[in-house]
Formats: structure tokens, sequence, C-alpha cells
């Protein structure tokens, strides 16, 4: 059984992934329609046609390789539009909304930065890749009843969405060898959409960073996959390691694009 993910863009043009083609008009039935490709709506829509369904994904805004053109793509690109000030939005990925002015800060509104794009916060945030941590699952799935939202059950879940890479130690300075559990990372799932690796650099103050770290008693760690959010360590980004540039939730269309657009 095939199931097709489809494109629906905003402006009603609609398109297979990845291309902007398409007939104006033209009616067309799906079981699921996701609306906001980001990265909840592009998880769940390459879930549920992996799963048999039709699904289309309708997204807002634009891809964010056209919105915010070489900066949007390159990690360090992360910094750009994205401070407290509003101003400092770029409009063309970014909704552009802002606080209530806020009493602790000088009665200034706050910027806060929410994608519109294809890929959504996942293609404007700062790339570094985390799970959330055993108690604050635990929390949830108290709240609702569900052991199934607890980190142990939802692991299989985290590992079958990215494909791992060890970082490059021969690029990376050599005081910058991150340490991790590869395990934290692999599953049967072969080429899966999402990215991880880590950059092939390293800022000059990291080092200095963990010796701070150290004097404040705050240890280095290779488990904050785990479930355990303390201590500190050279982060896994959701980097392309062939070529450096971020990974987002679009890569879950586009993966499905590669496909044929055919998931069974
Ligand atoms: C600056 C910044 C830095 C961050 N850094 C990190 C980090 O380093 N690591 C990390 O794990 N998390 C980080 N985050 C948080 C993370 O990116 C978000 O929590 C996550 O992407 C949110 O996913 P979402 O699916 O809820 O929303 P989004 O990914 O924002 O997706 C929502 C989508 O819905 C679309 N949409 C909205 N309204 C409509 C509509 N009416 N019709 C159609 N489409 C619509 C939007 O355009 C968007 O594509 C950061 C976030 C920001 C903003």
């Amino acid at each position: 059984m095939y199931a097709s993910t489809r494109l629906l863009t905003s402006d009603l043009v609609e398109a297979t992934i990845g291309e902007l083609k398409g007939t104006l008009g033209d009616q067309e039935s799906f079981d699921y329609v996701v609306v906001g490709g980001g990265t909840g709506g592009n998880t769940i829509a390459y879930r549920l046609a992996e799963a048999g369904f039709s699904v289309a994904v309708i997204e807002r805004g634009l891809s964010y390789e056209v919105g915010e053109p070489i900066v949007g793509a390159a990690p360090l690109g992360d910094i750009i539009g994205v401070g407290s000030n509003p101003l400092d939005s770029i409009p063309t990925v970014d909704f552009g909304l802002a606080t209530e002015p806020q009493a602790g800060a000088d009665g200034r509104k706050i910027h806060y930065t929410q994608g519109k794009c294809l890929g959504g916060s996942s293609a404007l945030n700062f790339l570094i890749y985390h799970r959330p941590d055993k108690g604050s699952l635990k929390i949830w799935a108290d709240a609702v009843g569900d052991e199934s939202y607890e980190f142990d059950a939802l692991l299989p879940y985290f590992k079958k969405s990215i494909t791992f890479t060890p970082p490059n130690n021969n690029a990376r300075p050599a005081n910058a060898t991150p340490v991790y559990y590869e395990s934290d990372f692999t599953s049967n799932q072969e080429n899966a959409p999402v990215q991880v690796s880590y950059a092939n650099w390293s800022p000059s103050w990291s080092s200095w960073a963990a010796k701070g770290f150290e004097a404040l008693g705050i240890k280095l760690t290779g488990a904050f996959n785990q479930g355990t959010l303390s201590g500190y360590h050279y982060s896994q980004l959701t980097t392309k390691p062939k070529d450096q540039v971020r990974s987002t939730s679009a890569d879950f269309l586009y993966h499905a694009k590669d496909k044929g657009t055919k998931v069974n």
C-alpha cells in the first residue's frame, strides 16, 4: 500500500513536495490534512504517510532557504533575526511576535521568534539536539495518566527520526573532543530524515567554559540524551555532516520526496 505526502502551500498552489507546480482549484481529498509544516506537523505527517495514509501539509510560509537565503541554512546564521528587540526579525521567515511590555525588562516588548516557513522554528533555532529529561516527561505522563509519555517509552521514537554521524575529530580542535554514547542515537531505522552530528569547529572560548563549569562543580557528561540534563558537554547539533548545513523538520518531507513521495 502506498501513501503520498503532498505539500499544499497557503496560496493554494498544490505542489508535490519540493516542487512549485500544480493546478489552482484542483479538488483532491486526503485522509489527513496537517496544518503547519513545522517540527510537530512534519513529523506527524511523515509518520501518517509511513503508516499508509494520504496526507496534505498546509504551510503558511516559504521554504527557509528561499526566505532567508544562505544564512538560514548556515549554522552561524542562527543568531541573525532572533534577538530580543522586536525589530530584530526576518519577516520572510518569522511571524514577528512580541510580548506585552515586560516590567522586569524595563518595560520593553521582547521579540518572540516563531518560524514562519517550512521546517517551522526548527529552521530558525540554535540546532541543539536535546531530549527532554525523565522527570519532566514523568510529570506529563502522570498528568494525563498515560505511561507511554515516559522517557523510556518515547526513546525508540526519538531515535527513529534521526541519523547520527559521529564527530569529525580531525576537523575539530584537539581540546574539543565531544563525549557521548553512540547507542543513545542508533536504531534499526536506516537513513532516518533528521541529521544529528557535530560541527567541524568549536568556539575558542569553549575549552575555557569547560574549566569554568568544573570550577563550579558542574561535571562533564556524555549522557545528556539519556534523560538527565545535568552537567556540561559539547552538544549534538541538527547539522548535516557532509556540508555542515542545518537539518530541520522539513527533512521529513524532503525525505519522503526522495522516496518518490511513496512511503509504505
Ligand atoms: C530562536 C529559537 C532558538 C531555538 N533553539 C532551540 C534549540 O537549539 N534546540 C531545540 O531543541 N529547540 C530550540 N528551539 C525550540 C524549537 O525549535 C521549537 O520548540 C520547535 O521547533 C517547535 O515546534 P512546533 O511544531 O511546536 O512549532 P513550529 O516548528 O514553529 O511549527 C509551526 C508551523 O506552523 C506554521 N503555521 C502557523 N500558523 C499557520 C497557519 N495558520 N496555516 C499554516 N501554517 C501555519 C508555521 O509557519 C510553522 O511552520 C528554539 C526556538 C527558537 C525560536
